[in-house]
């Protein structure tokens, strides 16, 4: 959507939440319109200018709907800002930047990042199968702070699959903003099947996150001994 586009472009081009709404009808039904509930292929005027009504089924479909513009709380145009930022910006935004730049609160501007990142996954054919454990690390930036800090080093998920012989089988890496349940079980739902049997150590949020997700064992370990493969990766 925004490859090429840079910040001034993008002011130029979306001004106002009409620019963006016309901006997604142009994509949805520009060259020409089709119901997506019944196949039609006409339509009269919607609700409002970004809704198009069906000849047929009467249904007033939002020029948003079906895509991660839909039901969303804050006007499009920020939407449509941080979807800009999130998708242009190499290194990935944390919320905490992207809440304070665009103007809403940090928990909408989290689950927006979280449509974004879910959208721009593939279908999902790649997540890891079988069994799976799971940790989180941290890598980058030197710093003398005791224990885990995130100031200076940027959060990782890791996942890897055991294959039945002990070996290891594929990776997962994702960059999180932190270590809390929240943001760790989207991180396990993004990158690992739900068939998957997932093993993680007793950190608090995984004991958390367990309580929702059956395929979740948790292993008490003795300082790493246990999930020895995925201490290897990491390393
Ligand atoms: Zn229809």
């Amino acid at each position: 959507m925004f490859e090429g586009t840079n910040a001034i472009d993008f002011g130029k081009q979306f001004k106002t939440n009409e620019d963006c709404y016309r901006y997604l009808i142009k994509i949805k039904w520009g060259n020409r319109y089709q119901c997506s509930r019944c196949g039609c292929k006409e339509s009269y005027k919607g609700r409002t200018y970004y809704y198009s009504t069906c000849s047929s089924c009467g249904y007033d479909e939002s020029a948003a709907a079906n895509t991660i513009f839909h039901g969303i709380k804050m006007p499009i145009l920020k939407a449509f800002y941080m979807f800009f930022r999130l998708s242009t910006k190499k290194k990935g935004m944390s919320t905490i930047e992207l809440c304070t730049e665009v103007g809403v609160k940090q928990k909408t501007a989290w689950l927006f990042k979280r449509k974004v990142q879910a959208a721009m996954k593939k279908d999902g054919n790649d997540k890891l199968n079988g069994n799976v454990e799971v940790d989180e690390t941290l890598i980058g930036g030197y710093s003398t702070d005791k224990g885990r800090s995130t100031k200076t080093k940027d959060p990782l998920f890791i996942a890897v699959e055991i294959l039945a012989d002990g070996r290891t089988g594929n990776i997962a890496l994702q960059q999180i903003e932190n270590f809390k349940a929240d943001e760790l079980k989207y991180a396990i739902k993004d990158n690992i099947s739900e068939e998957a049997q997932i093993k993680t150590d007793a950190f608090h949020s995984y004991k958390k996150i367990a309580k929702g997700m059956e395929n979740i064992s948790i292993e008490y370990s003795n300082k790493g001994s246990a999930m020895e493969q995925l201490h290897k990766q990491i390393m």
